[in-house]
């Protein structure tokens, strides 16, 4: 008999709760530290986020239960695509003749194309609850304004997005998609906000960066009553709507008989891959699988979690939003215009943060030219031409595959597909007929953006 390469659980075995490794987190002896206010260094108290976020969202931000009921009305719309496949990609095995066994889990099933509507379905639900009219948000390489815009159109709410203009030119379709859903898109940095102006001032040929579209966002968001922010990554809430991905595959890992040896993701913000991997991290922390591997992996142009430093950082160009403690490679870093948009980010989830610096998780860095041979090889073998962001963990992945072969030892890999690429086609252009530069990662660079980060000393 063929072996089995597709492991799926019925409509009714979708989870009908969040997973929040919080908890976990804390009964491990690890020390989450607060947001704090930029002002005044003290931890932030819900009303800062009162005007961007229902309240909903931030009791999520902050909670520490670890199961949160997922809304029946939340619920209908995961339907329309989840629960998502989990393969075994025998077919990369055999191309790698590796005896590692790789199972992915295929986030690339919903309209969107990526994990991206797990958060936004909840968060317009939560906002449409609370009254909002229109939701504020920006978008890197496109794919969170297009979740962004199908769910405010589910929701019957209005959807403005500032789009890094580096991609809103190298991207026409993702507009259009967000277009379709009926929302507005205008590429950042704009003179439609004081923030984008400001920049423009200095840099008039600026083509923008997510720093500089979330201060557009959260300043029109903040200035006017009836529109909420809406960000796609980085925030507990946001990480917490993708367990969904981690729930399933864990259900689906034991389908298959197996328990991963290592869990590989692709970090932008952190939501996908801990969406994927923090189920699975809670058996690390709680001592049940201790030996359990999870590597995160970035692109070497954009280094957060390889080359950035543990500290407290705005989230944002414009310094509006919270100080978090994470990665960072300062607010002002702007990242070359690598094809992986979405990992543009000069910044990390906290909660992934912390279990990195505290050795619970691994990271590496990629060059362009790797990742994209990675995405052929695997397309070649699995048919599924893989989100540029995406191509990262499977380069991850077949390194792994690479290194148990040369060990000689069988390993279970476990990777984290968070998208297509089907909108990416300019990118695989570019690689198939080499213009893919080397982006070099330059430390003069990094310095300089280090050196506007807040000197708060640990401990307060
Ligand atoms: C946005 C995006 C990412 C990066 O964001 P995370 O919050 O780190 O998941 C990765 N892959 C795809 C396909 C994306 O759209």
């Amino acid at each position: 008999m063929a072996e089995r390469t597709r492991f799926d659980l019925s409509p009714d075995e979708l989870p009908t709760a969040w997973f929040n490794i919080m908890p976990a987190i804390v009964q491990a002896g690890l020390q989450p530290l607060p947001p704090l206010h930029p002002g005044t260094h003290e931890p932030v108290t819900p009303d800062l986020l009162a005007p961007l976020f229902p309240m909903a969202l931030i009791e999520q931000e902050v909670s520490t239960e670890e199961w949160i009921d997922i809304p029946g009305a939340v619920l209908d719309i995961y339907r329309l695509w989840r629960t998502t496949p989990l393969y075994r990609a025998t077919r990369l095995e055999q191309a790698l003749q590796t005896p590692a066994r790789i199972y992915f889990k295929y986030e690339g099933t919903s309209a969107p194309g990526s994990h991206k509507p797990n958060t936004a379905v909840a968060q317009a639900y939560y906002n449409k609850e609370a009254g909002v009219r229109r939701l504020a948000t920006e978008t890197g390489a496109g794919q969170w304004g297009s979740a962004l815009a199908m769910a405010c159109r589910f929701f019957d709410l209005e959807c403005l997005v500032y789009m890094v203009k580096a991609s809103y030119e190298q991207k026409p379709y993702r507009r259009v998609f967000m277009e379709t859903f009926g929302a507005e898109v205008i590429p950042s940095p704009s003179s439609t906000t004081n923030a984008g102006k400001t920049i423009l001032e200095a840099h008039p040929d600026s083509t923008g960066s997510l720093g500089i579209a979330i201060s557009e966002a959260i300043e029109i968001a903040a200035t006017n009553e009836d529109t909420n922010y809406s960000l796609g990554s980085v925030l507990n809430h946001v990480l917490l709507h993708q367990s969904v991905i981690g729930l399933e595959a864990k259900r689906q890992m034991e389908l298959a008989g197996e328990r991963p040896d290592v869990v590989v993701g692709c970090v932008g913000g952190g939501s996908n891959y801990s969406g994927l991997a923090y189920p699975f991290m809670a058996d690390r922390l709680r001592g049940v699988s201790p030996d359990m591997r999870f590597l995160a992996t970035e692109p070497a142009a954009c280094p957060t979690l390889t080359k950035g430093r543990f500290a407290w950082d705005f989230g944002d160009t414009g310094k509006m939003t919270p100080l978090l403690p994470m990665y960072t490679l300062g607010h002002d870093f702007v990242p070359a215009p690598v094809h992986a948009g979405g990992l543009r980010y000069h910044g990390d989830a906290p909660s992934l943060s912390l279990l990195v610096r505290d050795g619970h998780m691994e990271a590496a860095a990629y060059s362009q030219n790797a990742v994209f041979e990675a995405a052929l090889q695997f397309a070649h073998a699995q048919g599924i031409v893989p989100a540029p962001e995406s191509a990262h963990a499977i380069r991850g992945a077949i390194d792994e595959a690479v290194a148990a072969r040369e060990a000689g030892e069988e390993r279970v890999i476990l990777l984290g597909l968070s998208g297509h690429g089907d909108f990416d086609m300019q990118a695989y252009d570019d690689y198939l007929n080499g213009r893919l530069p080397e982006v070099e990662f330059r430390q003069e660079d990094l310095d300089e953006s280090m050196a506007g980060v807040p000197e708060v000393s640990f401990g307060g």
